[in-house]
């Protein structure tokens, strides 16, 4: 018998998230975010983490851990891994 791991889904803690607003541009794409990371494994969520954090640029690590609930030096470490500078 196979037995499915159920997906544990992150909630962003984002102000705008916590606001509550389901059709803010944003909400939508920390939810997206957070369901996609959903069906990755540990190392595929950090490298998405920091690719994301990489492409927002300043502020980028501390954005995706507060949307993905990862550690910082989890989405740093991910930097090394992608060769990488933020
Ligand atoms: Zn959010």
């Amino acid at each position: 018998m196979v037995v499915k791991k159920a997906l544990r889904i992150n909630h962003c803690v984002c102000p705008i998230c916590q606001r509550g607003d389901p059709y803010h541009p944003k909400h939508i794409q920390h939810r997206q975010i957070n369901l996609l990371m959903s069906t990755m494994n540990a190392r595929q969520r950090r490298l998405f983490a920091t690719y994301e954090a990489e492409r927002i640029g300043l502020g980028g690590i501390s954005q995706l851990a507060r949307i993905t609930g990862l550690d910082r030096k989890t989405i740093r470490k991910g930097a090394n891994e992608l060769l990488i500078n933020i």
